[in-house]
């Protein structure tokens, strides 16, 4: 299960009811944050999400998308944390971050931190999926990530197996690995008389901080969910574009080009932030299950069963 909790959904300041940037996303017990905003640490505990975070993603060093680093590290040296953190940032970037942890620290009690720079169109391979850092357009140096997983082997029939005469145990694992076995009576089973096809695995993406651009929408093919920026809505299309932000029906419409399954709207402006219904109606013409997020919502994602297809080709 993937699960992800939006700990921070404002833009810039925060308001009484939303924090500043920050997402958490949890595989198979492995904790990894996007973005840092200042009052993390406290929405991590509010929405129960642990702190044994190893890997944090900034998708920009825009203040209210990282200060929450320094208070969060000092924390976990604090409690005496042994683990590694890597800290992943736009090339360029490393130098602001580098500081910020500085200022967190109390003494030489701190754990190891490893920062890195990551170029567009780089990867960071983890057990099982990996975190692929692709361009956006903002003011500074901005990345969007994509959690990508690989296809996993298709789904074994028992039924059909044992039918076949196949006895189960060792030549199960054989067949799923997609090798053909041979019986004890001569007879020869392919892979594909007991196992399905391919299984696709799981994709989502979160845009940071971004005017539309085609890099978001080309990462997000089919994704499973698309967390984009909306930091305006139509009334403010002017400064969106000025302010290098997007408008939520903006939003809507590179997730419809990128034909997501999923789109949630999130860093909002305050003058939308009691308000994300407005941002809603103007999406929701374009990508009708277009949903807003508040602090403290989850989402799960479980492992799909559909097979993996090439994604159809965009309706522009
Ligand atoms: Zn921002
Ligand atoms: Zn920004």
């Amino acid at each position: 299960m993937i699960r992800i909790t939006f700990l921070g959904t404002s833009a810039a300041a925060p308001t009484v009811t939303r924090s500043l940037p920050a997402i958490a996303l949890k595989r198979e017990g492995v904790l990894t944050l996007f973005d840092c905003g200042e009052g993390t640490q406290r929405q991590m505990m509010r929405y129960g999400t642990g702190f044994d975070v190893s890997d944090v993603f900034f998708t920009h060093l825009h203040a209210d998308h990282f200060l929450g680093i320094i208070g969060f590290v000092r924390t976990l040296a604090m409690a005496e944390r042994a683990q590694p953190m890597n800290l992943y940032c736009p090339k360029g970037t490393a130098r602001i971050l580098e500081q910020a942890i500085r200022l967190g620290i109390l003494d030489d009690r701190i754990f190891p931190i490893e920062i890195h720079e990551l170029a567009p169109g780089s990867a960071v391979a983890r057990d099982g999926y990996e975190v692929r850092a692709f361009e956006v357009q903002h003011k500074r140096p901005a990345l969007g990530y994509a959690l990508v997983e690989p296809s996993r082997p298709g789904k074994f029939d028992v039924e059909r197996a044992a039918k076949l005469g196949i006895p189960s145990g060792p030549l199960f694992g054989q067949l799923q690995k997609g090798s053909a076995v041979t019986l004890e009576d001569g007879r020869t089973i392919l892979p594909s008389e007991v196992v399905g096809p391919p299984r696709r695995g799981r994709r989502i993406v979160i845009s940071g901080d971004t005017i539309p651009c085609e890099a978001t929408a080309e990462a997000s093919r089919s994704a499973d969910l698309l967390i984009h920026e909306a930091t305006f809505g139509d009334d403010d299309v002017v400064r969106a574009r000025q302010t290098f932000h997007s408008t939520a029906a903006q939003a809507a419409e590179i997730a419809r080009r990128a034909q997501a399954r999923r789109l949630v709207l999130t860093h909002f402006s305050n003058r939308y932030a009691n308000a994300p219904g407005i941002l809603l109606r103007q999406a929701r013409p374009i990508f009708p299950g277009v949903e807003a997020a508040r602090d403290g919502m989850t989402i799960d994602i479980p492992l799909p069963d559909e097979p993996e297809q090439p994604p159809k080709n965009a309706q522009d």
